[in-house]
């Protein structure tokens, strides 16, 4: 007999559950004030990247609510800890992610060229929910 061994091949880093929309279908996001409003550490990001590596995971997939810094409660949070917006302080943990190992994939929503150009030699990959983007179209 085979012996066959699965893995998930994605770390999933909810860096935030705020964020600036209102998506009607969504189940993720929460107001700043909620109890479950979440900013995840620098050392709760490394922790979770240590343990999905040794279970043979390779990439590392960030994942947040859209510029949540327009919440002023949010803003005083990432402010705590050294950064004006999601997006500086994802900058960085992309950086801790392969400097473990982990290819990371991240998903920021709407973001300015300046923003994408920043993240683009960090990330395999960048994603926005389409619904998002304020496109009357949609
Ligand atoms: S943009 Fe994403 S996280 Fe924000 S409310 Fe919509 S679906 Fe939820």
């Amino acid at each position: 007999m085979t012996d066959r061994r699965s893995y998930p091949e994605d770390v999933f880093l909810p860096i935030t559950n705020v964020c600036r929309n209102q998506c009607s279908y969504c189940g993720f996001r929460r107001d700043p004030a909620h109890p479950d409003a979440n900013l995840m550490t620098a050392s709760e990001v490394a922790k979770t990247l240590v343990a999905g590596r040794r279970a043979g995971c390779t990439e590392a997939l960030f994942t947040f609510g859209e510029m949540p810094e327009e919440h002023p409660l949010f803003r005083e949070w990432i402010g705590d800890i050294g950064y004006s917006s999601v997006i500086d302080y994802l900058i960085d943990l992309c950086e801790i992610a392969i400097e473990y190992g982990l290819l990371p994939h991240s998903n920021p929503g709407v973001m300015d060229p300046r923003d994408i150009r920043r993240l683009k030699p960090l990330n395999a990959s960048m994603g926005l929910m389409a619904g998002s983007t304020r496109s009357p179209r949609l």
